[in-house]
């Protein structure tokens, strides 16, 4: 299989990636709006159809649909690489502070400009387009694809498990590919095999009952101070997280791990100039 053709397929056909692209910027698909999610579903379908993918919407009560994609290798058949995406995007507020209007999809030299150009509707699209670009060049693809295109990530992903648990045997692979990659600042593009978590929690704290004059400071403890001294008991000054048990499941990491970390093309330096980061 000639990966260089299809390489080729991809540039000489960017025309295409470019529009479909901009094609979904235009739709709007604001999922703590509820705002075109549906009719985002509808178009990231008849997108994922027009590339030669399989698709369906999966619908489950009234959450927000996933869209379903599957092309099947003739060659490698017992391989299943699942690429996760998601077709909606932030609010777009404060419009005042954006150029252009936010679904525009505007291109001003060599960037397009609009929400989910980036996060996520611009990594879906080089996917989908990856996958078209085999499928066009060979007649076939290097293992099984399948897309899980979800609706509320940016809202938290609220009904993704129970959608786990009702397609598990649709969804079933060998490895998952995650929503995004990037671009470095040497134009290397990266994706990443890893992910960290985050957990959050709130902390509320109620002394008195109604609002007190500062002036009660001295007979009234102040919430917000227990609260930083609770916050204090989390994790010490290094950053090592002080809750018991906290550290009990994680494994140490192998040498082999190790070897993978320091061959990431990280650049402290260039990280901290655009950060603005001093020490
Ligand atoms: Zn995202």
């Amino acid at each position: 299989m000639s990966t260089k053709k299809v390489l080729q397929h991809v540039d000489k056909n960017m025309n295409v990636l470019v529009k479909d692209l901009r094609v979904l910027i235009q739709q709007p698909s604001v999922s703590a709006k509820n705002q075109g999610i549906k009719k985002c579903a509808n178009l990231v379908r008849s997108t994922l159809k027009k590339s030669g993918i399989n698709a369906e919407i999966l619908t489950m009560k009234d959450y927000p649909p996933i869209v379903y994609g599957e092309v099947k290798s003739k060659k490698n058949p017992n391989k299943t690489l699942l690429f996760y995406n998601h077709y909606d995007v932030q609010p777009v507020e404060p419009v005042e502070l954006w150029d252009e209007d936010p679904f525009s999809g505007k291109i001003k030299g060599n960037r397009i400009y609009g929400r989910g150009s980036s996060d996520d509707k611009g990594e879906l699209i080089t996917r989908i387009r990856a996958v078209a670009s085999f499928l066009n060049v060979t007649g076939d693809i290097p293992c099984n694809v399948k897309f899980v295109i979800e609706g509320e990530e940016e809202t938290g992903s609220a009904h993704i498990e129970e959608y786990l648990k009702k397609y598990r045997k649709k969804f079933s692979c060998d490895g998952v590919i995650w929503e995004f990659g990037h671009v470095d600042s040497k134009n290397r593009p990266i994706i990443d095999l890893g992910m960290k978590g985050l957990l959050y929690v709130e902390l509320s704290l109620r002394e008195s009952k109604m609002d007190a004059h500062s002036s009660l400071a001295v007979l009234i403890k102040n919430p917000a101070w227990r609260l930083v001294e609770a916050i204090k008991t989390l994790r010490d000054s290094s950053g090592k997280i002080l809750i018991k048990d906290w550290y009990k499941e994680v494994q140490p990491l192998a040498k082999s791990d190790i070897k993978i970390l320091k061959s990431f093309p990280f650049d402290e330096k260039e990280f901290k100039k655009e950060y603005g980061i001093k020490k």
